[in-house]
């Protein structure tokens, strides 16, 4: 069997959690102030699938979203995606659909999914669930609500990705 390999770029606006997730789903920790290590371009972990053994690679950035400084070299071969906003942040849930075209540009149209991440901080919540339903049907996407700091919905997100990958 060949195995198969995924790239996954994780983007959004800068503090959704896009780099605690990726530190959260392979590596299985959390930390108030992860910094990216220095050099390394991705983390990967391997799931089983459908009895397939599927490596994802998850991409990470060293904060150039906040400059919209994020290279092509990042996208290239991208073959899925997740777009991540926060529930205490209104400019990133309004600033997916421009993620959504940038990612388009670079790459087309691959297996794609929207997160809402910390919805442990609920009670200060700046969209309504309506809105990010809203959002996620006209971009037909499948949404999760997740929290990276309490380990709610990660695993889950990525095995969709890998199952929409796996069916395409
Ligand atoms: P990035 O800029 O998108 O990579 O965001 P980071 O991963 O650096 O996270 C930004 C901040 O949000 C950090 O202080 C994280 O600890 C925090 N954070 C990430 N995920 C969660 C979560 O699910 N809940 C809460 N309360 N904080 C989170
Ligand atoms: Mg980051």
């Amino acid at each position: 069997d060949m195995e198969v390999a995924i790239k996954v770029v994780v983007v959004g606006n800068g503090a959704v959690g896009k780099s605690s997730m990726i530190q959260r789903y392979c590596k299985g920790i959390f930390t108030k102030d992860y910094k990216k290590t220095i050099g390394v371009d991705f983390l990967e972990r391997q799931i089983v699938v459908n009895d397939e053994e599927i490596r994802l690679m998850l991409w990470d950035t060293a904060g150039q979203e906040e400059f919209d400084a994020i290279t092509k070299a990042y996208y290239r071969g991208a073959q899925a995606c997740v777009l991540v906003f926060s529930t205490t942040d209104r400019d990133s849930f309004q600033a997916i659909d421009s993620w959504r075209e940038k990612v388009e540009a670079e790459v087309g149209d691959i297996p794609t999914v929207l997160v809402q991440n910390k919805i442990d901080l609920l009670e200060e919540t700046v969209i309504k669930n309506e809105e990010a339903e809203g959002l996620a049907k006209r971009l037909k996407l499948r949404f999760y609500r997740a929290s990276v700091k309490e380990d709610l919905n990660v695993n889950e997100v990525f095995k969709y990705l890998a199952e929409k990958y796996l069916q395409r």
